[in-house]
């Protein structure tokens, strides 16, 4: 029917973007930082609702500034969402710090509280407390962050909000990333809005956010020569870049509106069916459905491989839910903490399948992507 692949989440520019890029260009800001850097971490926190912004290269650099700043290093543990993509993790890795990864509860997929409250007790009795907690907000919804917070007021543990999937979306009324120590975006190819590369530290922290842009610029020392004391990193978002993305957050409450129609869209054509399941949306806060995510359960004529199989055949992407951390190779020796006998993140990925999300997703394409899983499930 459409010649082209269907994918999983494409970029999808608003026209406005070139306005901005020819700033850039027409002042001559063709370097990290400029003006549009600037504006662009200043629309974030108050799209937000936080103090301040840092805007940097990439997501996962935000993370590890946010840990760096936290004074996580070697020989440090650091709690994280076992289900998650491996950039929640990596830096955890790259401070030399052990990461415990924890389980997910089902209304959400998020960290699990009860899984968190053991993790804690168990980090207690072993005398490895961890220095701070990245709790994601998977494909768009944020944890349930009260309990979470409860938990790490009582061990004095900062929190990371890992919202790379989930700007736009909210927790009780609140923007998803502003309710940690920390919270951070990104604005990859592939997420709710794009800068085709770059991501955003926030904080209320106005001065943890100065030395995030002070350490993501090489940590250069006031003199007049190049001076250093301590490690940097060149992780600073480039002015052109900047430029895209305030275009990209003028149209982020649109595109939360269309990311879950398409959800709509799925769930009413295919939730009726035996086998399967769509990712819950919490009852408290709105998911912004950056991927329809779905469970193939026991009643379903076919797995989830069998169906990725069948949607490629039709050139339709479509992917299994993230690996849990605590099942890669290279993180699988360190400790994971549940609170089921089969871990509640394992089954996720093994019965779960992402559809094509994308905002600009065709009513006709998404039709054509419902019609062929309903011959699967027949
Ligand atoms: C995309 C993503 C990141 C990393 O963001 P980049 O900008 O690609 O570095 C981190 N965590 C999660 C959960 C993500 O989905």
């Amino acid at each position: 029917m459409t010649n082209e692949r269907i994918l999983l989440s494409t970029p999808h520019m608003t026209g406005n973007e070139q306005k901005y890029i020819n700033e850039a260009f027409e002042s001559n800001w063709i370097a990290p930082l400029g003006p549009n850097v600037d504006a662009f971490e200043q629309e974030i926190a108050d799209y937000v609702g936080v103090k301040a912004a840092a805007a940097t290269s990439s997501g996962t650099a935000a993370i590890h500034l946010a840990l760096r700043l936290l004074g996580v290093g070697p020989g440090d543990t650091v709690f994280c969402s076992s289900l998650t993509f491996v950039a929640s993790a990596n830096p955890i890795l790259y401070q030399g710090a052990d990461p415990i990864f924890i389980d997910s509860e089902l209304k959400s997929w998020n960290m699990c509280p009860q899984a968190l409250a053991e993790a804690f007790q168990w980090a207690e009795t072993n005398k490895c407390l961890p220095k701070a907690i990245i709790v994601v907000n998977l494909y768009g919804q944020s944890a349930d962050m009260d309990p979470i917070i409860e938990l790490c007021e009582r061990y004095n543990v900062p929190i990371i909000e890992d919202a790379a999937e989930s700007l736009g979306a909210e927790y009780k009324g609140k923007k998803s990333g502003s309710l940690g120590h920390f919270g951070v975006f990104s604005f990859n190819g592939n997420k709710i809005i794009s800068t085709s590369g770059g991501g955003m530290l926030v904080s209320n922290d106005e001065q943890a956010i100065e030395k995030a842009r002070f350490l993501s610029t090489q940590a250069r020392d006031p003199a007049p020569h190049y001076q250093h004391s301590q490690l940097g990193y060149n992780y600073r978002m480039s002015n052109v870049l900047a430029g895209i993305g305030r275009a990209q957050l003028e149209a982020i409450d649109t595109r939360v509106k269309q990311r879950r129609e398409k959800f709509h869209t799925y769930e009413s054509e295919l939730n009726d069916l035996p086998g399967i399941e769509f990712m819950p949306e919490a009852e408290f806060g709105l998911h912004n459905r950056w991927l329809t995510t779905m469970l193939l359960t026991e009643d379903a004529p076919i797995d989830r491989d069998e169906l990725i199989h069948a949607l490629a055949n039709e050139d339709i992407e479509s992917r299994p839910v993230w690996k849990p951390m605590h099942l890669q190779p290279s993180y699988e020796k360190y400790y994971f903490i549940k609170i089921w006998e089969d871990s509640l993140s394992k089954k996720l990925f093994r019965k779960g399948i992402c559809l094509p999300s994308s905002s600009s997703l065709s009513a006709k394409e998404q039709k054509f992507i419902n019609d062929t899983i309903l011959i699967q499930m027949k």
